[in-house]
């Protein structure tokens, strides 16, 4: 029997869907809704056959929520509300009480609100999300999605900044990491594509988007990764610096006066490839304008990639070696001269790749007499949620044939 689950990812001003055929995990319908709050909000929507697109003012999520509703029903993709079967939302921060995805009962929702502090951008505006679904379909079971779950198995050593002991214990800095679900995806698609248990294999796993994580997955879970206490921390991104020699955030403050959040502004919106490049957070762009010369673009590009090798190399080094390498995201699953990039001059490791292999995007690139793997894997969050909505929420509804 299929069941039709709703995966929601909902930011500020967006609301990310996806309605998939469970266990199946086909898209049945997706797409997003933006500029929510204003008179020119947009909805696309597509399914395998068709795409709808329109602009209209939608004041706040509830309205955007009624609207995603109607639309499903008045184009025939579900004939009732009961119809959907269970909602994931995505949720970003679950702090060091969520180590694995939970169903959304008041208690959890009042934990979230209480994470809120870790994560004030996001967790809010994902619990509004999970009440405005809570009420619209009452009956209907959701499940929390945290990006922060999966590395909950990182070692204290890991995870704790040598900072003075009193934050970590009073206020909860420590290295929580973020992309989970992408990491937790992709590995797990790795193995079934090897035909080898996840348990047997050392990976890293490199999610470059406009937000790029990396992640050292032994045996399955997860045991470093380069974002931190924030989003903002490890490798170089779209507009966000990674990690800097942390004491030029003080020198600036200082020196040009700003406040704490204009630095916050700085290290998120201004920095990473636009900030080296001056062209674009834009990858391709920024490719584009390295290629035309630009020697401040083709800077940022080395600098994306030397980033990354060095924590692949602190990675290896604590898990003892190397299996498989992934990438996947935005730049990871379609930038050859990214992934060439990252694994140049590697072949001490047992690690090279195959340039025609890695030309045309294929699943595997590692050259022929490579040891490591190379492999390039679509991340999709949107089934992992689907999945834990299936396992947590629905795992008494699966049938089983105990005839055969
Ligand atoms: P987000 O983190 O917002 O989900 P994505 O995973 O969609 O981001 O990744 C966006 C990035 O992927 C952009 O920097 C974009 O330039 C890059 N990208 C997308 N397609 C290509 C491509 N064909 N070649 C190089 N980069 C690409």
């Amino acid at each position: 029997m299929s069941h039709k689950i709703m995966a929601i990812n909902a930011g500020s001003s967006s609301l990310k869907f996806q309605l998939l055929a469970m266990p199946q995990g086909e898209m049945i319908c997706q797409g997003l809704i933006e500029r929510i709050g204003m008179a020119n909000a947009r909805v696309t929507m597509k399914t395998s056959a068709q795409k709808w697109q329109e602009t209209a003012p939608i004041a706040d999520h509830r309205e955007a929520v009624t609207l995603l509703l109607d639309k499903l029903l008045s184009h025939h993709i579900i004939n009732t509300l009961q119809d959907i079967d269970g909602v994931g939302h995505r949720v970003a921060h679950g702090g060091e009480f969520f180590k694995d995805s939970a169903r959304v009962t008041d208690e959890t929702l009042a934990q979230i609100e209480r994470l809120a502090e870790l994560a004030p951008l996001h967790n809010p505006v994902n619990v509004l999300g999970i009440h405005i679904f809570r009420q619209l379909l009452p009956s209907t079971p959701s499940v929390a999605v945290f990006d922060t779950a999966f590395h909950q198995t990182l070692d204290e050593s890991a995870y704790i900044y040598p900072l003075p002991w009193r934050y970590y214990a009073e206020l909860g800095i420590r290295r929580y990491g973020f992309h989970g679900t992408s990491h937790k995806y992709v590995s797990t698609a790795l193995a079934e594509r090897l035909g080898i248990q996840l348990s047997a294999l050392r990976v890293i796993c490199c999610h470059l988007g406009n937000g790029s994580s990396i992640c050292a997955i032994k045996g399955g879970q997860s045991v470093n990764t380069s974002m931190g206490f924030t989003p903002q921390s490890g490798v170089m991104m779209g507009t966000r610096s990674g990690d800097i020699d942390p004491s030029i955030l003080p020198w600036i403050a200082e020196r040009e006066g700003k406040t704490p959040q204009q630095l916050n502004y700085l290290l998120n919106n201004e920095s990473g490839l636009l900030g080296i490049s001056g062209v674009s957070h834009d990858y391709r762009d920024v490719e584009q304008a390295a290629d035309g010369g630009n020697r401040r673009a083709a800077l940022a590009l080395t600098l994306f990639a030397e980033r990354i090798r060095a924590t692949i190399g602190s990675y290896i080094m604590q898990m003892g070696g190397l299996d498989a390498l992934i990438f996947t995201g935005g730049i990871g699953e379609n930038s050859a001269r990214a992934r060439a990039a990252v694994c140049h001059n590697l072949h001490f490791l047992g690690l090279s790749i195959d340039e025609e292999k890695n030309l045309r995007n294929a699943t595997f690139i590692q050259a022929e007499n490579a040891v490591v793997k190379v492999a390039v894997i679509n991340t999709n969050e949107e089934l992992m949620i689907a999945q834990d909505v299936m396992r947590i929420a629905l795992s008494d509804k699966v049938t089983f044939d105990v005839s055969a």
